[in-house]
């Protein structure tokens, strides 16, 4: 124990969810019900959260890895075929592409959204080019009216990461379902969690379909009611599908959170509030404001820490606020900075100049429903603690 008591004593672990009550009770009357894996409950967690986007048709699977992988599929892009995405993501994102057998290409962010520029995207068009791959980073929306254009001007499918998106709206249509596919993650740290999963919604029934049936070993429809008790049911393999089905205990977490999602928003909020008004005179650059015309899902609150200005680095910072006992994030080192992608496609951080310089100077500090004023407080006084 340091006797510095301007620390807090417990370490505050980034990205922490919310889980209350209701969920334990949730997780605990499906264990009872002797119905663990994919059955009612992962249907009406389907539908209540096709409900809340005001979407078509939702399909539940493990992760957003997954729903990224099957949209592009059930998209019909074939090997060869160009996608573009930002190199502001996580590498979930780019390894979805190349699962699919796609060649990913990489367009530039904007620096004050930190979202995919579309001049950027029209510079990597190609003849090979067949769709976008646009990620809502931070959970502020793309500028999807020019990336809509650009994809009806050149024939592109549309495939929205939305894994930081949920809340979403742009001019008042939720994210996810602009593009073809929308595909979302309940992971531990994101706005709504199921421990691992994601979903995928899509505009027509067809590929709900089969985006359902290659997420069960492509076993033909409603193979999960062959343990019931409507008769035997033989299943046959319509293809060669993947195992991407999300459990009725994940599900029977996520309805529970999916109740709680517009309070859980509106803690962040707050704490986005406070933060920008806490930080308004710091060296550092504060998230970009939010436009009248968009809901922003404050899944991110990220800075970035010039040396210059702050007098210390990005990492110098991380590591002052490790020891403060705050636990910090990095979303993210530009793709580019890794060294499978360089090795495989030739890519040098340089190239996206915008993403580089955000990818080395982000830090995303907590803003999760979990955090009591307290935990807020104690953020704040590091930060002012560290900085000049
Ligand atoms: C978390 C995340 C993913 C992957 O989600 P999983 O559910 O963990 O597979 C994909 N894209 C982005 C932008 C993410 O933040």
């Amino acid at each position: 124990m340091t006797q510095d008591n301007s620390r807090r004593n417990e370490f505050l672990v980034f990205g922490s969810p919310r889980i209350e009550d209701d969920e334990i009770a949730a997780v605990s009357a499906c264990m009872q019900s002797g119905w663990l894996g994919t059955g009612p409950k992962v249907a009406q967690f389907e539908e209540e959260f096709r409900a809340y986007k005001r979407a078509s048709h939702a399909v539940a699977v493990n992760s957003c890895t997954a729903a990224l992988h099957l949209s592009m599929l059930v998209a019909g892009l074939k090997p060869g075929d160009e996608v573009i995405t930002t190199p502001l993501t996580f590498c979930a994102t780019v390894n979805a592409i190349i699962h699919a057998g796609l060649t990913p290409v990489l367009a530039d962010v904007e620096p004050t959204t930190m979202n995919i520029s579309p001049s950027e995207i029209e510079r990597r068009i190609t003849p090979r080019t067949r769709a976008i791959l646009p990620v809502h980073f931070a959970g502020r929306p793309c500028d999807m009216d020019a990336l809509m254009t650009i994809a009806r001007r050149h024939k592109l499918k549309v495939i929205e990461d939305c894994a930081h998106a949920i809340e979403t709206t742009y001019h008042g249509q939720p994210t996810g379902s602009f593009g073809d596919f929308g595909c979302f993650s309940f992971y531990v740290t994101k706005n709504i969690v199921t421990g691992e999963g994601g979903m995928v919604l899509t505009r027509n029934e067809e590929d709900a379909a089969r985006t359902k049936m290659l997420a069960l070993h492509g076993m033909s429809k409603d193979a999960w009611k062959r343990f019931g008790d409507e008769g035997y049911r033989h299943y046959y393999v319509q293809e060669c599908g993947f195992k991407y089905n999300m459990m009725d205990i994940q599900a029977a977490i996520g309805l529970q959170q999916l109740k709680r999602i517009e309070e859980y928003w509106g803690m962040r909020e707050r704490i986005w509030q406070r933060y920008n008004q806490a930080f308004a005179k710091l060296p550092l650059t504060l998230p970009a404001p939010v436009a009248p015309d968009i809901r922003h899902a404050y899944h991110l609150y990220t800075v970035l820490v010039d040396q210059e200005q702050c007098g210390i680095s990005r990492d110098q910072f991380l590591n002052a606020m490790t020891a403060s006992n705050i636990g910090v994030g990095v979303h993210y080192l530009s793709i580019p900075e890794h060294p499978y992608y360089q090795s495989t496609y030739g890519w040098r951080p340089e190239d996206y100049p915008a993403a580089m310089r955000i990818g080395r100077q982000t830090v995303s500090l907590p803003i999760s429903a979990k955090l009591t004023d307290q935990d807020v407080e104690d953020v704040i006084h590091a930060i002012t603690g560290i900085l000049p």
